[in-house]
């Protein structure tokens, strides 16, 4: 890693839980998988995964476990899905960020579940989880 890390800030639609990350993504994709599609009530979930250690939050998110130590955390004001912990790793929506055009995807996973009116991106595709 390099000395000036980057900053990623964000937070729910009301404001009452926010995030900011200092340190380089571990990792970018881009999933269709049913839990991420009904968690978000959308047609898939881009992610950006952190060190847990890099990213700091603020105010009190509730949990919710997808599976057996996976926390999808979400704002009780305004439901928004805010950040999900799943050990040393955390994942964050990129439509939480402040800012657009900071992250690219660099897979797709769960591509089984993907809308077929959505054009594959020019990466990587994993039919269902990606391969670790
Ligand atoms: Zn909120
Ligand atoms: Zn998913």
């Amino acid at each position: 890693m390099q000395g000036n890390s980057k900053r990623f800030s964000g937070g729910c639609a009301c404001g009452a839980v926010r995030f900011r990350a200092r340190a380089e993504p571990l990792r970018v994709g881009l999933c269709h998988c049913l839990t991420c599609r009904r968690a978000h009530g959308a047609a898939f979930n881009p992610f950006v995964v952190f060190d847990a250690a890099a990213v700091e939050v603020t105010g009190s998110p509730r949990s919710w476990f997808s599976s057996p130590g996976y926390d999808r955390q979400f704002c009780d004001a305004c439901g928004s899905r805010v950040i999900a912990l799943n050990g040393d790793e955390v994942e964050i929506s990129i439509g939480s960020l402040d800012e657009i055009g900071l992250l690219e995807p660099q897979y797709e996973s769960w591509i089984v579940r993907r809308e077929p009116w959505l054009s594959a991106l020019d990466k990587p595709q994993h039919a269902h989880k990606r391969a670790p």
